[in-house]
Parts: structure tokens; C-alpha cells; sequence
């Protein structure tokens, strides 16, 4: 068998929580003012009250609302697909298994959490949320969840992206949202996510009807995406697999890797591998300290791998992995040691992107193709030590709207970095 489907039925019902489940208990966020603890009021400004308890939730389940369940099976649970052809033209006696998190509306993992994010607020009466995005997939996946719950959206767009990337625009666009280009002060800078989360949280402070939103980096963000490691554990199960030997996903903010990896943790003999491009190397070469999220040090301070909050990236196509820091969960389990980091230059990942494009058919979102950099890499080790070993990757999007970066690759136009 090659695709592992699960019935509608056995959508999971509660996300996993990993944070009652850590060796090291996290350190708090700290108010950018005070740099005393953040408590709940702090936060009230910017986000609903369930979502801030889920944020530092002792539970270590938490029950998904029946509203956004009904939403997610739109495209959930997603197919989990053996790898066959990849692993035959690598010659590996290894296993390797996909979670097809491209098969949403928006083309990545990013609804999974835009969709319990939209339903929180709705419910708290807010009636527009604001938020940032880097290439277009946060900004898209939170406009599809708006425009499912009747709510108003602004998203600011890292102004690289949105004068070079127009299709993400146009998606947003034709759910609802208002999509402006950032900084909004200065039209002569590229732009970061840093600098666009500063705006979005800036015009959600000046508006009472207003929330923020964030795709990724926060605890409950990388909660909501367990779903995808809690229906692979299942389809796993189902393809006859006792466990994965390795789990790997590509890490930006974190969350994507988070869904996927955190249901293995307890499990010690599953090794977690998150995989960052060397442009922007936050866990292999970032500093464990205290950071801002945002350019302006607007948002709480947060414990995690950073390279500064000021840290401008290189314009690399993969703009979903291009962030100074890191979720405080993942930088935390990375220092503990239970979590590993690769960083790969972009040329190798394209490589593998094409590899894998030509033996599954598919074509990966620049940002997933580093998850198969490091799988084939993972593989080809299988190879050299016979090993019938269990891969298990997160295809975290599609990349049919990164063509023109492709299109870079083909024509050799791609920097190395
Ligand atoms: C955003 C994105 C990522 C990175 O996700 P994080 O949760 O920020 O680590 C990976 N792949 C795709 C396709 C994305 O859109």
C-alpha cells in the first residue's frame, strides 16, 4: 500500500499538549516594560482568553471545539503516503513516509491552527484580527479562516514578498482580507516577519474590535498542529510500523515541526530532527537567551534560540523558515537534548526537491523541501549501513506558487547561502 487514509471518523477529537509532559519546566514570557512575568491581563490585549490559557496549560489534553472540527474536515485527516518510488530511486532499504499537510485550502500545515485561532476570537466577540506574513502562507491560511467565521482580516506582508510574490496576495484577497505591505513606515526596506509582526501588533493595540494572530513560535500554535503527528501515529500504526526511527520536519517558527514531533516524544527511542536553512540558522547557531519577537521589542520576551531580534535574513526563497527565533517549546527541548537541528544551504535543497519531485510527482513548498533534504540524507545513511530504517517527514506544503523560485534553480540562478 502507498496512501494511508483515515476515515473522517477518526478525526482526533483533543490536541496533544506537550508542555505538562517537559523534563525542563519553560521559563515565562517577561513583559517588555516591566521584564517581570507575563500574567494573563498583559496578554488580554492582544488575544482571547482561551487561547492564553492554552498558552501555559497545565491540561495535558486539550478538547477541540466541535465548530472547528467541522472546518478541519474540509481537508483533515490528511493522507499519510509511503514514499516508494523515492526510497527505490535511492536504493535505501529504509522506510520513508510523508504527512500531506499540502492538501488544505491554503497549501500547508498553517489552517490547522488559523482555523481554532479565528473560532477563539469570534467566540470572545472580536470581530478583526490583524497579523503578518513572510511569503503569503500565514496570511492566506488566516484569511480562509476568517472568511469561515465572517470575521474581517489585515494582514501585513513583508514587502519583498508582496511586491515579487503576487499569487499568495490575490488568494488572500479573494477570501476577504486586506493585505498591506511592510513596514508600513518605510516603503525603501525589504521588510522581515520581525518587522510585520511589529505593525500588526501595533494596529491591534489601537483598535478594541481587533487581535492578533501569530502562525507560528507560540505554544498554542504548535498545539493545534499536533493533529498532524496524532493522525500519522495512527496511519503508522495502520501501515504496520511499530514506531518511526526518525521524525523530521522543516523549522521556521517551529510550529510544523511541533505538530508532528511533540505526539513522539515520550517515546524515547524516536529521534526528532528539525531542519533550518543555514541563511537563518536559529537552533545550530542561534543563542539560548531571552528575545523579542518583533523588530520594535513590542511582545513579551520570550526564552528561546534567536539571532536577534534585529536580525534581517537573506532574501532566500524559502520565506516561511526566515526567522530570527524560535518556540520557546522547541528551543527548550533542542537545549535539553532531545531535540537535534540540521541546517542546510539552499542549493542542497533544491536538490533534494527536485529529487523528490521527479520520483513522487509532487512539487514541495521550498520550506518543506528541507524536511527532505534531511530525510534523503537520513536514508542514504540507511544505505551505507543496511538499516531498514522508518522515516517519517512533514510535507508541510506545496509549492506551486514558488514556481519562479524554482524557475531561479533551473536557470542556475539561485545563491548558494
Ligand atoms: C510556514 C511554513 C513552514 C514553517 O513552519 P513553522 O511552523 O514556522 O516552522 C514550513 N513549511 C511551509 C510550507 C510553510 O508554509
Amino acid at each position: 500500500m502507498t496512501r494511508f487514509n483515515l476515515p473522517e471518523s477518526s478525526l482526533p477529537t483533543a490536541w496533544f499538549n506537550v508542555l505538562p509532559r517537559m523534563a525542563t519546566p519553560m521559563d515565562p514570557p517577561l513583559h517588555p516594560g516591566t521584564q517581570q512575568p507575563v500574567g494573563p491581563d498583559d496578554l488580554a490585549p492582544l488575544f482571547p482568553m482561551a487561547l492564553i490559557e492554552q498558552e501555559m496549560s497545565p491540561t495535558p489534553w486539550i478538547d477541540i471545539p466541535g465548530e472547528v472540527l467541522d472546518i478541519l474536515k474540509l481537508w483533515r485527516p490528511t493522507p499519510l503516503v509511503r514514499a516508494e518510488r523515492l526510497e527505490k530511486e535511492l536504493g535505501t532499504p529504509a522506510r520513508i513516509y510523508f504527512k500531506d499537510e499540502s492538501v488544505s485550502p491554503a497549501g500547508s500545515h498553517k489552517p490547522n491552527s488559523a482555523v481554532p485561532q479565528a473560532f477563539y476570537n469570534k467566540q470572545e466577540g472580536i470581530t478583526r484580527l490583524a497579523t503578518e506574513t513572510g511569503a503569503g502562507q500565514w496570511g492566506s491560511s488566516l484569511s480562509f479562516a476568517t472568511a469561515q467565521f465572517g470575521l474581517e482580516c489585515k494582514v501585513y506582508m513583508v514587502r519583498a514578498s508582496y511586491e515579487q510574490k503576487p499569487y499568495r496576495k490575490v488568494m488572500m484577497g479573494l477570501w476577504g482580507a486586506d493585505v498591506v505591505p511592510s513596514p508600513v513606515d518605510d516603503p525603501s526596506s525589504p521588510g522581515s516577519l520581525g518587522a510585520a509582526i511589529s505593525d500588526a501588533v501595533r494596529d491591534t493595540v489601537s483598535r478594541e474590535d481587533t487581535h492578533y494572530a501569530l502562525g507560528s513560535v507560540l505554544n498554542h500554535v504548535c498545539l493545534h498542529q499536533t493533529i498532524i503527528g496524532l493522525e500519522a501515529k495512527e496511519q503508522l500504526a495502520a501501515a504496520g510500523e511499530v514506531r518511526p526511527d526518525v521524525v523530521l520536519a522543516s523549522c521556521g517558527g517551529g510550529s510544523n515541526f511541533a505538530g508532528i514531533a511533540f505526539p513522539f516524544m515520550e517515546d524515547a527511542a524516536v529521534r526528532l530532527v528539525a531542519v533550518e536553512p543555514a541563511s537563518c540558522p536559529t537552533l545550530t547557531e542561534g543563542e539560548f537567551r531571552y528575545d523579542f519577537g518583533d523588530v520594535a521589542g513590542m511582545t513579551p520576551l520570550m526564552p528561546m534560540f534567536t539571532l536577534g531580534h534585529d536580525f534581517m535574513p537573506p532574501s532566500i526563497h524559502a520565506g516561511g523558515l526566515r526567522y530570527h527565533g524560535d518556540s520557546p517549546i522547541v528551543s527548550q527541548l533542542h537545549r535539553d537534548g532531545r531535540v537535534e537541528a540540521l541546517a542546510y544551504p539552499q542549493g542542497k535543497v533544491f536538490e533534494a526537491a527536485m529529487q523528490f519531485a521527479k520520483a513522487e510527482g509532487k512539487i514541495p513548498a521550498p520550506e518543506t523541501a528541507h524536511a527532505i533534504r534531511g530525510a534523503i540524507d537520513e536514508a542514504l545513511a540507511a544505505k551505507e549501513t543496511g538499516e531498514e530504517k522508518v522515516i517519517l517527514f512533514n510535507y508541510s506544503g506545496h509549492g506551486h506558487l514558488d514556481l519562479a523560485a524554482y524557475d531561479d534553480y533551473l536557470n542556475g540562478r539561485l545563491i548558494d547561502a
